[in-house]
């Protein structure tokens, strides 16, 4: 049973091919830089003794349409699969759901429309992804198709939450509310928390730290998000590789007055030169940890104002819940950086949550644990896989749609 999974971005396409009998993965790959001079294939298949091998291929592709092609030719080519009808289906990563899709969708004309339709919340996320759907569907006809959307496990958020406090009318005209993204891996990483504590997923209470160059808190109890830091748009929250997280949102206009910049240019700002980057220069946390080791004052000042705002949100969602049995980190960050673990849990033993600085110091692909003896809150390290969860999201939906084919 093979499901490949899409995630488009505006220069990239980044792509997974599963047997979800075993849940193994037969092929990965990104192509990036696509519409420029010098883009880049990577990609890896599993070879008949189960390694992976890789191939790189630099020929420049002119655009999305030119890159399906390739990525359909080296699937072909490493036999990931004979012929693209021996797909059970296709799983789409889509960034903004909105209001009007909770769940995993099949996607169809209509739906496409209404994906459209959202564009206004996430004008630089949805239209390349929709537009990817469209290429899918155009390049695999009878291969049922499945959006997964990185809002949808929030749509339990109650309305006290998710509300903004500005005129209700904002909300009706402008659809001006929280909707929370990297719902896919939250959900995904808390599961995978609740089968390595050998708890039932609706029993328990859980933070979820997703540190990657997006980043997301989330609080989640008995199985249900009920608060989480990003916001209208993945800008709020926490600090990011490139995005400012919680800014007092006057300094837009303070900003606007004084420079002089459009609300793209503003928005760019915030967006692209912002967080860690905006900060020391680099957005790559192994590299601003290095500098900050070698004394550089920016450098830790990053490290200082990443896990403060990190720690905020532990408390914050420690009080939403009540009652946390376990602070989970994943991602690029939370699953490889011990420092700014520890430095986001440093002074919260009162609360119960304390770190075992040996345990923290581990490497793993696995779910570990890194609290002390005593901690009365769980600390995990789970690997995130969005991907793999699309892809288990993607055949459950086809099978409740009646629409797999054996
Ligand atoms: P994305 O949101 O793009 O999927 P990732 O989850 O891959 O991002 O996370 C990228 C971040 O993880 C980068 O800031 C990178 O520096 C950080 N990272 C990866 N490995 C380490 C490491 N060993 N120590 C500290 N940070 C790391």
């Amino acid at each position: 049973m093979r499901i490949l999974v899409f995630n488009f971005g505006s220069s990239s396409i980044k792509y997974e091919l599963f047997d979800m009998r075993d849940r193994a993965t037969l092929a990965t790959g990104l192509l990036e830089r696509i519409g420029e001079s010098e883009s880049r294939l990577c990609h890896r298949h599993r070879n008949g003794s189960g390694e992976f091998d890789e191939i790189i291929d630099e020929t420049s592709v002119a655009d999305h349409r030119q890159g399906m092609d390739r990525i359909g030719a080296i699937l072909q080519q490493t036999k990931a699969y004979q012929d693209p009808s021996d797909l059970y289906g296709i799983g789409h990563r889509l960034a903004h759901g909105g209001e009007a899709f909770r769940e995993p969708t099949l996607i169809d004309a209509a739906v496409l429309e209404t994906i459209r339709g959202l564009t206004p919340l996430a004008p630089l996320h949805n239209p390349v992804m929709v537009a990817g759907m469209e290429l899918a569907l155009a390049g695999f006809p009878g291969v049922p198709q499945v959006a997964v959307f990185d809002t949808a496990f929030h749509h339990t958020i109650p309305p006290y939450v998710y509300h903004y406090a500005v005129p209700r009318e904002l909300y009706r005209s402008c659809h001006v509310r929280q909707y929370g993204f990297h719902g896919t891996s939250l959900h995904y990483v808390a599961k995978r928390t609740a089968r390595f504590l050998d708890r039932p997923f609706d029993s328990l209470n859980q933070i979820v730290l997703h540190l990657g160059n997006g980043a997301s808190a989330g609080a989640i109890r008995q199985g249900k998000s009920v608060d989480t830091s990003m916001g209208m748009t993945p800008l709020s929250g926490l600090i990011m590789g490139t995005r400012c997280g919680d800014l007092d949102p006057a300094i837009v206009f303070h900003m606007a007055r004084l420079t002089g910049w459009s609300n793209e240019q503003i928005e760019a700002k915030l967006n692209k030169e912002s967080g860690l980057k905006g900060i020391c220069g680099d957005n790559d946390m192994r590299v601003i940890e290095q500098r900050a080791e070698s004394g550089d004052e920016a450098a830790q000042l990053a490290v200082d104002m990443y896990a403060h705002r990190t720690k905020k949100y532990i408390g914050a969602y420690y009080a939403v819940l009540g009652h946390v049995d376990a602070l989970v980190f994943t991602a690029g960050i939370g699953e490889n950086s011990p420092l700014v673990r520890a430095r986001s849990c440093e002074g919260l033993h009162n609360l119960g949550i304390a770190i075992d600085p040996e345990r923290n110091s581990q490497r793993s692909d696995e779910v570990f644990e890194i609290h002390a003896d005593g901690s009365t809150v769980k600390v995990l390290v789970v690997p995130t896989d969005e991907e793999l969860e699309i892809a288990k999201q993607t055949v459950e939906r086809i099978q409740a749609g009646g629409v797999g084919r054996s």
